[in-house]
């Protein structure tokens, strides 16, 4: 047998053109993403820089995720002082960076007395773990579980069997068929819809609802904010009736709208109080960890011995959420994320081009409404002119740039927008 790997492994790290690379990515890894746009080999701050040596303004964050931008000191030093100290342990054990990352996303979260944590590698294990949290929702005769779950049209929730249960893209559900039953899709931000759904008819025909589960912004269907209202009235509705409502913070919470998490800005959420807030994406920024935060009561619904992971709760992954939250207080950035947000939001809305309809979005989760379908050639035109962004809908372009985003960058990106004629 040949080597598989040299002795000097980093061998195989050496140098090699985008092209090149792209030959090899190709030749190795599976098909699921398409042929990579570009292949990049390090970051600085708001920066990344490719193969071939080429600087791009980080407008996208890796997708919400590199919420410190690349390569930030205090994250690099706290996540290799955990790994030089205890890189590992399993579940029977604990950890000080375990324990604090709970106790801290239980205060950023303003969370009652007996709310509790459980720690994943990934947005879709923690929309997972709160699924199944929706399973122990007793139905009100006490017999029985209740399992019908309410999700919205636009949703993304995650590719695992359960979180695409939740998902609603017909192309993402239909190859994977049968998903985990008693989820229902009703229309995006339509109250009626939502009422209708708990009605007495409704649920004698589909039975009681256990849970609602949204995004309080919408990311993958384009950066939809659900209407002013909604989350007050589904609230309302899921507290009458005993069902849990689950917000899905993956891409929204951690700092991305200007405030820890989403809902708790009063023109989203109305002051609610949730039963379940999933977080990943930025919360380790850039390290793979996520989290479910469940508030007073939904903390028993998973007892002991219905849910693990080997790897949730992991020392490094937790060191690397810790610090990130801890950089974004010290730093002032959930400030920065409304300050250069809106400047952002409003330079590119005035920045005069036939093809920009209009900015949505919060803080720093943004889609640039375009007037034509043509975001994926703007796309590109972006990546040719140094900027990454996403296009993230037919006629929208996602914004989701580091936190630390400078005024000076946002008005790059804007003077980028600028350029663009119709395409
Ligand atoms: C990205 C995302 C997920 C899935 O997270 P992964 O880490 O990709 O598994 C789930 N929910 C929402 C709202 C997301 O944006």
């Amino acid at each position: 047998m040949s080597t598989v790997i040299p002795a000097e492994g980093t061998a195989l790290l050496s140098s090699g053109s985008v092209a090149g690379w792209t030959q090899r990515y190709t030749g190795a890894v599976m098909d699921t993403f398409g042929p990579p746009q570009r292949v990049l080999v390090r970051g600085e701050g708001a920066y990344v820089w490719d193969a071939d040596g080429k600087r791009y303004l980080d407008l996208l964050g890796g997708i919400a995720v590199n919420a410190l931008g690349h390569a930030h000191p205090t994250l690099t030093a706290a996540i290799s002082a955990q790994l030089g100290t205890l890189g590992h342990v399993s579940n029977f054990f604990g950890t000080p960076a375990q324990i604090a990352l709970a106790e801290t996303l239980l205060r950023a979260a303003e969370a009652p007395d007996g709310s509790r944590v459980f720690l994943t590698n990934s947005g879709t294990e923690a929309v997972e773990a709160a699924f199944k949290m929706t399973r122990r929702v007793a139905a009100s005769s006490g017999v029985g579980t209740r399992t019908r779950v309410l999700a919205l049209e636009g949703a993304f929730h995650g590719r695992s069997m359960g979180a695409l249960a939740l998902t609603a893209k017909a192309a993402y559900r239909e190859p994977f068929e049968p998903l985990p039953g008693g989820v229902e899709h009703l229309p995006f931000g339509d109250l009626g819809a939502l009422e209708a759904a708990f009605a007495p008819q409704s649920v004698a025909e589909h039975g009681e609802v256990a849970a609602l589960v949204v995004e309080p912004v919408q990311g993958e269907a384009g950066v939809r904010p659900l209407p002013p209202g909604y989350l007050a009235a589904a609230r309302r509705l899921t507290r009458a009736h005993g069902a849990l409502l689950v917000l899905d913070e993956v891409q929204t919470g951690i700092g991305r709208c200007g405030s820890w998490f989403a809902y708790q800005q009063p023109e989203i959420g109305g002051g609610i109080v949730p039963d379940v807030v999933t977080v990943a994406k930025g919360l380790g920024g850039g390290f793979p960890v996520g989290a479910v935060i469940a508030y007073g009561e939904a903390a028993h619904l998973l007892g002991r011995g219905q849910h693990g992971s080997t790897f949730g709760g992991n020392p490094v992954a937790a060191a690397a959420a810790l610090t990130t939250i801890g950089v974004i207080e010290r730093d002032g950035l959930l400030t920065n994320v409304r300050e250069v947000g809106a400047l952002l939001r409003q330079e590119v809305e005035m920045c005069g081009s036939p093809l920009v309809r209009e900015v949505r979005g919060r803080g720093l989760l943004l889609a640039v409404v375009l007037n034509e379908p043509v975001a994926p050639q703007v796309a590109t035109a972006a990546l040719e002119a140094g900027f990454i962004v996403n296009a993230v809908a037919p006629d929208a372009i996602r914004l989701a740039p580091p936190l630390i985003l400078t005024a000076e960058q946002a008005m790059d990106a804007a003077r980028f927008f600028a350029t663009l004629e119709d395409l």
